[in-house]
């Protein structure tokens, strides 16, 4: 082996899992097996070295790092950067290397790996204790912000609160303990399972409550964690554990991103609303569920936003909207402001189109991966600050005031002066190029760079010195990369040359040449442009500096642009699209006037979305069976009315006239389950375990739509289990609405005082089914089913035998008390007993048809005692 292939090995070593991008001059290779990777993903050729043919290789060329790293990362690769890390003209022996930084899904920073609408999460999870009790703690970080964070879940609900923030958070990796081999079948798997977050398990050691603690005091600078509200009190909790394992891996992968995380938030979950993952996939909240992308999602049609910032902010609140009536007041205010104001409106969000992310931007300066841009896009930002301000004192100030106070706005007005004097603002794409740095800035970079000018103007007039001399008005100075300067002659010229000129490289019609004076004024200029870059650098990295000094008013500020993006985006979406502000009331109250569904509303494009009413009030039955048809509308009509009350909640308007909404402690929903099979679950299993959750967990203040519960099995257990399901619901005062095509069903507003039918229906017309699209009172007509059938052209006798087999089947739904079989048996009461109920008995049959004037007395004694028999 030679020594840069032992140097090779033994680097490689330390990172087994990942792709090793070896520096060699101007290539990073990968050996052996990451080559055959390597090339596989990055569609590259694959050699082998020319000393050893058995060894696979194959590389890039470092200046095209970026592309195939991204390509890298998207085939869900961990690649290790190895640097060269000493300059090979003075190394002795082999160049020293070391591995700079991992590449990994939650640790990248770059803008062209990241998604500028959404946040790029690392999290940790550890399952630990908390002050003497079972618990989980989460941490997160977002290296690209510097956003760090953490939380914990006690109680005995906590792993499926776990399991509901991932799926809110989206991370893009997840580090766990390696002791723990059940960590995956703890459920985390259904979870990581057709998501393309990357599970990683590290050494429990970085999990070490005390070790962890150390950690992150020693990186924050801080001597307790107490100020970042973790109480300090000796026993370490698990969210600790978690954070300081987050730190680790970071730490251990990208050092110097790690420069960007300064603070730790302590995430409470008081004020706000629980949306468990079922509910926040069947909604289609952040993304569709034909394939999980973004459009058709209700975030989708309500981003308006105009920075980055704003859009992810809409993100993390549509996700977690809030169940404190003052905090939504106060969001819905600041929307009203701009609703009502379109000139303030429209001049804030011409200032917005100007704001770049600067908070990635700055991220990415503060922790040292960063490239010209990010100082040009950070300043031209902060130079629009000031407008915006203007623009949000425009508007009613006062409940923007509220949730900004825009008397303390700051403009971090000095680091914008000071980027003003040192950013020039043509500036080359890389750092390579020398230029970054503003001319005026710096009085001894502008003398270097007036003598490398000069330098280069002399060369162009020797050119002319030198084509008068001797007499080729065809000589040429020109540069390339390996022979630097020269001077070059066609063929026939050549013999002109002087004596002293030292021929270079021969073409095909030209010879080229250097001359002494040439050379001489070449190194004059390559000596003028290193101590350019020198001395630029150092500038780069005082103002680097200089904006981690500031990084948390720049934070502050970036904070604040989003928020006003999200206020001024909803209030431009609500104009557009006709919303109304919610009333947010404290009962439970749920009155929707011509409310319609966000999303589907906006896709219609043959026919308008017709609205529809809810009113649901203290006094009023709060479980509500739809029936109808299929393609009637009954998903839709449920959807809306959850989609309301989130919107409500994160603050926004909603897609109605009018709007009365008492604030749901949590939207629980149980829809169709197509798409799960290949979980591995059944769907009925799923459909249980989320109907589980919603009877275990839904208050008299949740808010809860299911949709066709019971579908997965035969359908007497299906009906029986809909039937208990949404007793239980109508008892608990959960605020409800039960699609279903059990018609069965209909009955359980016979007994239950809470509960009430509604239906969507259709019309024949012709031979065509109209669909009205109205909700209406009372049940749907029994019959839509065959009537569906007869439309799609069933013969008219198989339509007709239909007709006979459901009337029989409708006759065994009673009991032979005549009342519906299905209903509960507590509620058996003589004194109900109506004429009405026995309608169907053959007693009543019997009687109907007895005629007693035809009657002896015998027959009358026999007949009273057949019909006794008949009781009996
Ligand atoms: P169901 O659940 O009753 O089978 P869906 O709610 O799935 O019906 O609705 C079927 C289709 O009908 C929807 O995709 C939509 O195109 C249309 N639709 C539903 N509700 C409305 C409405 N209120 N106005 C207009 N079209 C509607
Ligand atoms: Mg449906």
């Amino acid at each position: 082996m030679t020594p840069a292939m032992r140097q090779y090995t033994a680097i490689k070593e330390k990172f087994p899992d990942c792709v090793l991008f070896f520096r060699m001059g101007d290539f990073y290779e990968m050996f052996f097996e990451d080559a055959r990777t390597a090339s596989r993903a990055l569609n590259i050729a694959l050699t082998s070295r020319s000393k050893d043919k058995n060894l696979p290789m194959c590389g890039i060329p470092y200046h095209a790092l970026e592309t195939y790293l991204a390509r890298m990362v998207k085939g869900g690769h961990k690649v290790a950067i190895c640097e060269q890390v000493e300059d090979p003209k003075t190394a002795k022996g082999v160049v020293k290397r070391e591995v700079v930084r991992v590449v990994t899904p939650g640790t990248i920073t770059e803008d062209f790996l990241l998604d500028e609408k959404s946040p790029n999460l690392l999290a940790a999870v550890f399952a630990g204790k908390a002050k003497g009790e079972d618990s989980i703690g989460l941490s997160t970080a977002d290296l690209s912000t510097g956003r760090f964070t953490t939380r914990e879940f006690g109680g005995e609900r906590r792993f499926s609160s776990l399991i509901d923030e991932l799926a809110r958070l989206a991370p893009k990796e997840i580090v766990v303990p390696d002791n723990e081999p059940d960590n995956k079948a703890n459920g985390l798997s259904p979870l990581l399972k057709n998501s393309d977050i990357v599970f990683e398990e590290i050494d429990e050691f970085a999990f070490d409550g005390e070790e962890a603690r150390r950690r992150l005091t020693a990186h924050l600078g801080v001597t307790t964690l107490e100020g970042f509200g973790i109480t300090d009190d000796g026993a370490v909790s698990a969210s600790v554990s978690a954070a300081g394992a987050a730190l680790y891996y970071i730490q251990r992968n990208s050092p110097k991103a790690a420069k960007s995380i300064n603070t730790l938030r302590m995430i409470g979950a008081e004020g706000e609303m629980e949306i468990d993952s079922a509910s926040l996939k069947n909604l289609e909240i952040v993304a569709n569920l034909a394939d999980g992308a973004r459009e058709g999602s209700l975030l989708e049609i309500l981003d308006r936003t105009k920075t980055a910032m704003g859009a992810r902010l809409l993100r993390e609140r549509i996700v977690r909207p809030l169940n404190n009536t003052e905090a939504i007041q106060k969001r819905q205010d600041a929307v009203t402001a701009f609703f009502n104001d379109s000139v303030a409106r429209e001049k804030l969000r011409s200032v917005l189109g100007e704001v770049s992310d600067f908070e990635r931007a700055a991220g990415r300066i503060a922790g040292g991966n960063f490239n010209p841009r990010d100082f040009s896009s950070l300043l031209n930002s902060l130079e629009r600050l000031p407008d915006a301000h203007d623009a949000a004192l425009a508007a009613d100030s006062e409940p923007l005031n509220a949730i900004l106070d825009l008397d303390r706005w700051d403009n971090v007005e000095e680091l914008k002066n000071l980027l003003e004097k040192a950013v020039n603002r043509d500036h080359p794409a890389t750092f390579k190029a020398i230029g970054f740095i503003r001319e005026g800035y710096d009085a001894k970079l502008d003398e270097i760079r007036s003598l490398g000018s000069s330098s280069r103007e002399t060369i162009k007039k020797m050119e002319k010195s030198e084509r008068a001399s001797m007499k080729i008005p065809t000589l040429k100075i020109g540069y390339n990369k390996i022979y630097g300067y020269y001077i070059e002659v066609t063929k026939k010229h050549a013999e002109k040359v002087p004596q002293n000129y030292i021929r270079k490289q021969s073409l095909v019609n030209c010879e080229r040449f250097v001359s002494p004076e040439l050379k001489e004024i070449e190194e004059k200029l390559a000596t003028a442009d290193e101590k350019a870059r020198e001395l630029e650098d150092s500038l780069i990295d005082e103002l680097r500096q200089k904006v981690v000094d500031d990084i948390n008013r720049v934070r502050a500020a970036a904070f604040a642009i989003a928020a006003l993006d999200v206020a001024s985006a909803l209030a431009e979406t609500a104009k557009l699209h006709d919303y109304c502000p919610p009333e947010i009331a404290r009962g439970r109250e749920l009155r929707l006037a011509e409310s319609r569904h966000p999303v589907i509303e906006r896709m219609m494009t043959e026919e308008n979305f017709v609205p529809n009413d809810i009113s649901i009030d203290e006094k009023s039955p709060h479980l509500l069976v739809v029936t109808g048809p299929n393609m009637a509308g009954k998903s839709t009509y449920l959807r809306q009315v959850a989609l309301a009350v989130l919107m409500a909640q994160m603050g926004g308007y909603v897609a109605a006239r009018s709007a009365v909404i008492g604030i749901a402690d949590r939207i629980f929903t149980r829809v169709g389950a197509q798409d799960r099979l290949q979980k591995g679950l059944s769907t009925f299993m799923v459909e249980m375990v989320e109907t589980a959750n919603i009877l275990n967990n839904a208050t008299d203040r949740s808010v809860v739509i299911l949709d066709e519960i019971g579908r997965g099995t035969s359908t007497f257990d299906g009906i029986s289990i809909a039937w208990a399901v949404a007793e239980f619901l109508a008892r608990k005062g959960a605020r409800t609405i039960f699609a279903t095509h059990y018609h069965e069903l209909t009955d359980l507003a016979a007994t239950e005082p809470h509960v009430a039918n509604f239906n969507i229906t259709a019309r024949e017309y012709k031979d065509r089914l109209v669909f009205l699209r109205k909700i209406e009172p009372g049940p749907a007509d029994k019959s839509y089913g065959i009537q569906v059938a007869k439309l799609a052209g069933l013969p008219d006798e198989t339509l007709k035998r239909a007709r006979q087999v459901l009337r029989k089947l409708e006759k065994m739904e009673f009991g032979a008390d005549g009342k519906p079989r299905l209903k509960a048996e507590g509620a058996e009461d003589e004194s109900q007993l109506s004429f009405f109920d026995v309608r169907g008995h053959p007693v009543f049959d019997a009687l109907k048809n007895a005629d007693p004037d035809e009657m002896k007395p015998i027959d009358a004694i026999n007949f009273l005692q057949k019909l006794k028999e008949m009781l009996d």
